[in-house]
C-alpha cells in the first residue's frame, strides 16, 4: 500500500532537470523515474517538458526529423516524453505539460498586439522569462511536485531564457521549494580503460555561470563509478557525496526508476526538501519489470511500417507491445518490416514460390502513418493476415487500409481508395469530411486546404461498441475513449456494402466508423484511433493486449 505522505507545504515543490554534454542522455527516463518514485512515496506529481525549438509544436513535423508525436487526451500534439510521462505516471497529462519557445514567443507577441504591455519595449527579461515563470506555475498548480524537464544541452542559445527563469524561480522560492538534477555524462575512453570527469566539470561550471548550482548529479555510465572518482565528482561539482548518482545502461527503461532508488536518489531530494525518510511502494512495479527482462514465453510480430530508420516514430506503440507482454509474460520480439520493401520481396516471392518476411511471424500490425508511400506493402501484408488467417490490428491508417483492402479483394470494388492516395479516386471508401462533432458536442468545420495539423481529429473521442464483437471482448465495455490524429475517415456511403460483404463495424463515433473487424477470421481487428497513447506500464491498452493474447494463441512453429 503506498503511503499518504505528504509535503509540508501546499505550495508545490519544483525539480529541474537539465541535460549536459550531450542529448540523447534519457533526461525524460530520467524525469520520469524521479516522479514514478515520488509518486510511489504518496504524493501527487505532475511533469513538464519544455522544448526550446521555435516551432509551436511537434505536429507539422517529420516523424523522421523528430520522431513521434504524442496526443494528449485534450487533443494537443506534443513531445514524445509526454508519453513517457504518461506510461511511467499512469495518469493524463494535457496541453499545459508541454511547451515551445514558438509558444512562448506566440503568446508574447500576441500580448504586445493587444497592447497589454502598455507600450513598453518587450524584451528577453523580463517579458520572455515572465512568460515561462508563468506557464511552469500553471503546470504545477494543484500539485505537491512538478518536475521540469529542459529539452537540450546546458550551453545552447535557444536554452537560455528557460534557464534564467529557472534561476529567477529558486530565488524567489528558496531552496526549500525548488532543486536543479544536472544528467551527465561520464565517458569511457577506452584506450585508457578510464573514465573521465572533466566534461561533466565543464558543464557544471557553465550552469554555474548562469547562477545555477545544481544539488543532485545523474551521471550516465558504462561502469559504475568508485567511490574515489564520486568524490572527486561531488568535490568539483560542489554537491554533496550521496548526491552524485550513477545510471548505468539498464535492460529497461522501466527499470530505471528502481536502479535510481537503490543509487539513493532520494535520499537528499527528502533531505533538501525535508521531507523525512521516503520508502515508495515499487513491488508491482518490480514484479513487470521482471516480467520484461525475464519473461516465460515470446512471440514475433511483424511490424509493417515505413519510419523505420527513426524507430522513435513509433514509440508510444513500441512501448505498448512491452506493456501487454508483461502483462502476459511474454516477450515481444518486432520483425521490423519496411513497407515499401514488402511491396517488392512479397511480388517476387509470389512469384518465385518462395518465403517472405511475413512468414516468419505469429501476427501483424500495421501501424499509423501518412502519404502515399508504401502504401501497397501494406496492403499485401493485410491480404495475407485475412487470407492465411494470422491474427491482425490495424491502427488509424491500418484501419483505412484493411476497408480499402476488403473492398478491392472481396467486395470486388476494384477501384476502391483513399483520396489522400488519389484526390479523384471514383470509389472514394477513404476520404475528407467537411465537418464532424468533436469530443465536446460542437460542430467542427475542416477547412481542407492547409495540409497542416489544424485540419486533423486530435486527442480523445467516446466511441461505442458493439456488443458481442471481438473489440467488445477486449476492452468489456459499451462505450470506451481513445485517443485519435488523422484527417481522414471511413466514407458511410459504403457501409452497407461493407456490413453485407462480411464486415462487421464494431465501434462508431456520432456516425464515424471507429473499428472494423471480420466474423470469419481468428482475429483480424482495425481501429481508427490510436490505442497506443493510452497503454500505461501499470495499466496496458485493452486492444493491444487482446492482439498480443492472440498472437500467443495462434503462435506459428517456424
Ligand atoms: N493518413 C491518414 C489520415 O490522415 C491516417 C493517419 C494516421 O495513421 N495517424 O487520416
Amino acid at each position: 500500500m503506498q503511503s499518504t505522505q505528504s509535503p509540508k507545504s501546499t505550495k508545490p515543490k519544483y525539480i529541474f532537470v537539465t541535460g549536459g554534454v550531450l542529448s540523447s542522455l534519457g533526461k525524460g527516463i530520467t524525469s520520469s523515474s524521479i516522479a514514478t518514485l515520488l509518486q510511489h512515496s504518496g504524493f501527487n506529481v505532475s511533469i513538464l517538458k519544455i522544448d526550446p525549438y521555435i516551432n509551436v509544436d511537434p505536429g507539422t513535423m517529420s516523424p523522421l526529423e523528430h520522431g513521434e508525436v504524442f496526443v494528449t487526451s485534450d487533443g494537443a500534439e506534443t513531445d514524445l516524453d509526454i508519453g513517457h510521462y504518461e506510461r511511467f505516471l499512469n495518469k493524463d497529462f494535457h496541453k499545459t505539460n508541454n511547451f515551445t519557445t514558438g509558444q512562448i514567443y506566440l503568446s508574447v507577441i500576441d500580448k504586445e498586439r493587444r497592447g497589454e504591455y502598455l507600450g513598453k519595449t518587450i524584451q528577453i527579461v523580463p517579458h520572455i522569462v515572465d512568460e515561462i515563470k508563468h506557464r511552469i506555475h500553471l503546470a504545477g498548480a494543484q500539485s505537491d511536485f512538478l518536475i521540469v524537464e529542459l529539452g537540450g544541452t546546458v550551453g545552447d542559445m535557444e536554452g537560455m531564457p528557460y534557464l534564467e527563469a529557472m534561476r529567477q524561480l529558486k530565488h524567489e522560492l528558496g531552496s526549500k521549494q525548488v532543486i536543479s538534477v544536472h544528467v551527465t555524462l561520464i565517458p569511457l575512453i577506452r584506450a585508457a580503460g578510464e573514465l573521465k570527469t572533466k566534461p561533466t566539470q565543464h558543464s557544471v561550471q557553465e550552469l554555474r555561470r548562469i547562477g545555477i548550482s545544481p544539488q543532485i548529479l545523474v551521471a550516465r555510465c558504462e561502469r559504475t563509478l568508485d567511490k574515489e572518482l564520486k568524490k572527486k565528482l561531488a568535490m568539483s561539482c560542489d554537491v554533496d557525496d550521496d548526491s552524485v548518482i550513477v545510471a548505468k545502461d539498464s535492460q529497461s527503461i522501466y527499470k530505471c526508476p528502481l536502479d535510481l532508488l537503490q543509487e539513493g536518489i532520494l535520499v537528499p531530494i527528502a533531505r533538501r526538501f525535508n521531507l523525512g525518510e521516503l520508502s515508495p511502494n515499487m513491488d508491482e512495479w518490480d514484479m513487470l519489470v521482471k516480467k520484461i527482462i525475464s519473461p516465460k514465453d515470446s512471440i514475433t510480430i511483424g511490424f509493417v511500417g515505413k519510419y523505420l530508420s527513426l524507430k522513435e516514430s513509433y514509440k508510444s506503440l513500441t512501448e505498448a507491445l512491452i506493456h501487454a507482454g508483461a502483462h502476459i509474460n511474454t516477450r515481444v520480439e518486432i520483425l521490423w518490416i519496411d513497407s515499401e520493401s514488402l511491396q517488392n520481396s512479397a511480388q517476387e516471392s509470389a512469384q518465385e514460390g518462395g518465403k517472405c518476411a511475413l512468414d516468419e511471424v505469429d501476427s501483424i500490425l500495421i501501424p499509423g502513418g501518412f502519404g502515399e508511400r508504401g502504401i501497397e506493402g501494406k496492403l499485401q501484408a493485410i491480404k495475407y493476415a485475412r487470407e492465411r488467417n494470422i491474427p491482425l490490428l490495424g491502427i488509424c491508417l491500418g484501419m483505412q487500409l484493411a476497408i480499402i483492402e476488403y473492398a478491392r479483394n472481396v467486395l470486388g470494388i476494384a477501384e476502391a481508395n483513399s483520396t489522400e492516395f488519389d484526390k479523384e479516386a471514383r470509389e472514394p471508401i477513404i476520404y475528407l469530411i467537411e465537418d464532424f462533432i468533436d469530443s465536446q458536442g460542437k460542430k467542427q468545420v475542416r477547412t481542407h486546404s492547409s495540409p497542416m495539423g489544424g485540419t486533423m481529429r486530435l486527442g480523445e473521442y467516446a466511441c461505442a461498441i458493439k456488443k458481442g464483437s471481438k473489440l467488445h471482448a477486449a476492452y468489456k465495455q459499451d462505450c470506451i475513449k481513445e485517443r485519435h490524429r488523422h484527417r481522414y475517415e471511413v466514407n458511410p456511403a459504403y457501409k452497407q456494402r461493407l456490413e453485407e460483404g462480411g464486415m462487421l463495424i464494431s465501434g462508431e463515433s456520432n456516425g464515424l466508423i471507429e473499428a472494423i473487424e471480420l466474423a470469419n477470421h481468428p482475429w483480424f481487428v482495425a481501429v481508427q484511433f490510436h490505442p497506443e497513447f493510452t497503454s500505461r506500464l501499470k495499466n496496458p491498452n485493452p486492444i493491444i493486449l487482446e492482439f498480443l493474447r492472440q498472437s500467443l494463441a495462434h503462435k506459428r512453429v517456424h
